[in-house]
């Protein structure tokens, strides 16, 4: 290892972004206030929120009005997920913090099936609601809008259109596809919509709620009158401010989002001459540009990710998980995949800071890895 680190892991955390830095640094030598005191030293703490309010509105092409600022996206998701659901649809690839609380939540669940390509079959929710027992009053549907560990995107406008022409409400977490794809709300036609700020180059920490103006969701936290009285608490003005502007940098790469799919592809055609039994998990699916979930069948993605850490390279086995836990991932289980295929899959995350040289050092470690399995074979 020559000491220089390839960060290949931008769906677990995309660095810090020099932009959000400089907004943090210069928001932390600005505020000397509350931006809810009516004093200049409040005016000025207010200022900084609403110019991020405006910058993450438009990320997402929403009214500013409409974004709820957020401890992250597993607090935004837990705050609709907990919203008194009758009955919530969801499918079994979704992220933890969708499938935790609307366990918790007592609702009625309806699992929304999944193909082997990674795209949700949402066919089911009508067939459900149009033969189904029950009441389909006060539904959820839950639908992200690509998967944190095959990139792969859901149809949210199509099945958004459905579920509010028969008066089922739909969210989707949208963490992944922000900064990657265009998003539009309005396009959407979501109800409500979760965003994290560190998985665009922002701090951890801190994330938005977009929600519809007119929703009915009762408020997440009460006490003081913040965010027009959803979620009281006083603003945590650092993280708004680097958040505004990772969300200012994440809309301009949107636009230039072939240059990562383009490193992608060099880095998946690599693989395949390498390694010509190599799966790329829901490539035949639309996916986002920046991430690929590799997979060796019989290998063990674990072994992977610890021999590629030793060669200098971070990347991940399916999803970062704080306990460290060792297991199938979910996403893949919830596929269909085969438990050898889903065994050695490793996730590899590129971002706004990745050149050809992280990818080529990748296809090195991964090169010198296959050499050493067919030595260790023979
Ligand atoms: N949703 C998805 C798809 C994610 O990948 C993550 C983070 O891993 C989250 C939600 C949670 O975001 P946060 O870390 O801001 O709570």
């Amino acid at each position: 290892m020559n000491g220089r680190r390839t960060y290949l892991d931008h769906n677990a955390t995309s660095p810090l972004r020099p932009e959000a830095r400089a907004a943090a640094v210069s928001a932390l030598d600005a505020i000397a206030g509350n931006p809810s005191s009516v004093h200049d030293e409040g005016r000025r703490a207010r200022a900084i929120v609403e110019t991020a309010r405006e910058q993450v509105a438009s990320l997402v092409n929403a009214r500013p009005l409409e974004v709820v600022f957020t401890s992250g996206a597993t607090e935004a998701n837990a705050w609709v997920l907990g919203g008194g659901w009758n009955t919530i649809f969801r499918g079994g690839f979704e992220h933890d913090s969708v499938l935790a609380p609307a366990a918790a939540s007592g609702a009625r669940m309806i699992d929304v099936p999944v193909g082997t390509d990674g795209v949700a079959r949402v066919e089911t929710i009508a067939q459900h609601v149009f033969t189904g027992s029950g009441d389909f009053g006060r539904s959820l549907v839950a639908l992200q809008l690509a998967n944190n560990e095959t990139g792969v995107i859901q149809p949210v406008a199509e099945t958004a259109a459905f579920a509010v022409a028969h008066g089922l409400s739909c969210h989707t977490d949208a963490v992944q596809a922000a900064g990657r794809i265009r998003i539009d709300f309005n396009e959407l036609g979501v109800d409500t919509l979760s965003l994290s700020a560190h998985k665009l180059g922002g701090l951890s920490g801190m994330g938005a709620l977009i929600i519809r103006d007119g929703t009915r969701l009762a408020s997440f936290l009460v006490g003081g009158g913040q965010e027009r009285r959803r979620r009281a608490g006083t603003e945590n003005v650092i993280g708004i401010a680097a958040f505004g502007a990772a969300a200012v940098a994440a809309t301009r790469d949107v636009a230039t989002a072939g240059r990562l799919s383009a490193l992608r592809g060099r880095l998946e055609r690599g693989v395949a001459a390498i390694t010509p039994t190599a799966i790329i998990v829901g490539a035949e699916a639309p996916r986002l540009p920046n991430t690929s979930s590799v997979a060796l069948p019989g290998g063990a993605a674990e072994t992977l990710v610890i021999k590629f850490d030793l060669a200098g390279i971070a990347v991940s086995a399916g999803a970062a998980c704080s306990s460290g836990k060792v297991g199938v991932s979910h996403v893949l289980t919830a596929m269909g995949l085969d438990q050898d295929i889903a065994r050695g899959a490793i996730r590899v995350s590129l971002g706004w800071n990745t050149s050809e040289a992280d990818v080529d050092a990748f296809l090195t470690a991964w090169h010198e890895m296959s050499m050493a399995r067919v030595r260790a074979v023979a």
